[in-house]
């Protein structure tokens, strides 16, 4: 199950979506957050963001060993990697590595149900600084990322740190009928929001935040002033390399924004095994729909298939998705309901929700790993982009649709 309680699918797997700035309010109670301190807002930049570093260790990095970072998902890494750039290859030759960075989750690993290895656990217990996605997507590592932190660990939770106005609150209730608003569309005023939301009784922050660059691009800021706070005599050259890796998601943001625009608006629809699309079709006004919810642990029913399949016939969707984390079995049934009602439709590609692509390639890298996600859709769905990508490195051309 997932962590924040039963995440039931809805009747039509198709859920109204909120965003956080229509109920403040309300979303300042969310349990979720009620045992965490005080956001700091990282859009102020890194030296806002330093002035509030999560406590935690200190200037680790002056002890003389390395400064040992674990983040949790490859996403994570890469924010590490970039603000660290040269510092984490050791150049220094007299004063060995400064950083050392272990990810626990690997390509193709679905972070929902990731559970701590025995190895992991030593890695944690070991490390001067550990870094997590939040907003409860490792959901099974809660309990132990909790107890470190009691214990004086420097554990920085990216997502929760996020201005709230920008998080997607999810409600898994209402939202029954045809045509529900597409994520970011603000469908009511605030006060009904609220109302909604109340009588729902279930409420659940998105987590999948980085598929909105320009959050990833604050993620990144905020990373490079939390590794400034830890390793204070480096702490100009984290600052700089997190603002240039910011700009170099911003680029990213305009390409996806112009191979997303040229998708024919009746097709501009991304169907996906589990709901971790909601911060893109936010950014890029593209309608996200998925067999399952927010976590890969709901469960998917009949019904949630029938009603994707009505809607890809209806509006002509040429293509669907599976995701690399993520079993194919389900949108493999809505390919098969589909054709069945003799209408043509592919699977796309396999996009990269959850997980990155393999270390050490291009689609291993955040900026890859969302160029091939966005090039893939837009080509799939009949847009125009290029065949290898914003950047000519794509390995895999996406299929385009015949
Ligand atoms: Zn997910």
């Amino acid at each position: 199950m997932h962590p924040s309680g039963p995440t039931t699918v809805t009747d039509l797997g198709v859920r109204r979506r909120f965003l956080a700035g229509v109920v403040l309010l309300l979303f300042a109670c969310l349990p979720i957050f009620a045992c965490e301190r005080a956001a700091p807002n990282s859009s102020r930049g890194p030296s806002a963001a330093r002035a509030s570093g999560t406590g935690g260790t200190g200037n680790t990095g002056g002890t003389g060993g390395p400064l040992k970072i674990v983040a949790t998902t490859a996403h994570m890494g890469e924010l590490v990697r970039h603000a660290a750039g040269a510092l984490m290859d050791a150049p220094h030759a007299s004063a060995g590595p400064r950083l050392e960075l272990r990810v626990l989750m690997g390509e193709g690993v679905d972070p929902h149900g990731y559970k701590l290895t025995r190895s992991d656990a030593v890695l944690l217990d070991n490390a001067d600084l550990i870094l997590v996605s939040g907003l409860r997507l490792e959901g099974k590592l809660a309990e132990s990322l909790a107890q470190l932190r009691a214990s004086g660990k420097n554990v920085l939770q990216v997502g929760d740190e996020l201005p709230r106005d920008r998080v997607i609150i999810v409600s898994d209730a209402g939202a029954t009928e045809e045509g529900a608003p597409k994520v970011g569309t603000p469908g009511e005023d605030a006060a009904g929001a609220a109302q909604h939301l109340a009588a729902a009784g279930e409420l659940e922050a998105d987590p999948h935040f980085w598929m909105d660059p320009e959050l990833f691009a604050l993620a990144a800021v905020r990373v490079g002033g939390w590794l400034a706070d830890a390793d204070s005599k480096n702490a100009d050259a984290y600052d700089s390399n997190a603002a240039a890796y910011a700009q170099e998601i911003k680029n990213l943001d305009a390409y996806a924004r112009g191979v997303l625009a040229s998708v024919p608006e009746q097709r501009r629809v991304l169907v996906t095994s589990h709901d971790a699309f909601g911060y893109l079709s936010r950014r890029f006004g593209i309608t996200v729909r998925s067999v399952q919810g927010l976590s890969t642990e709901s469960e998917a029913g009949v019904r949630d298939v029938q009603d994707l399949v009505e809607l890809i016939a209806s509006r002509g969707v040429p293509a669907v998705f599976v995701e690399t984390s993520v079993s194919p079995r389900t949108i493999e049934a809505v390919v098969a309901g589909v054709r069945a009602k003799g209408k043509a439709v592919i699977v796309g590609g396999a996009l990269f929700s959850d997980a990155l692509g393999a270390p050490g390639t291009y689609e291993g890298t955040y900026l890859g790993m969302m160029d091939h996600n966005v090039t893939t859709i837009a080509i799939a769905l009949g847009g125009q982009a290029p065949p290898r990508g914003m950047a000519g490195k794509l390995t895999q051309k996406p299929e385009r649709v015949r």
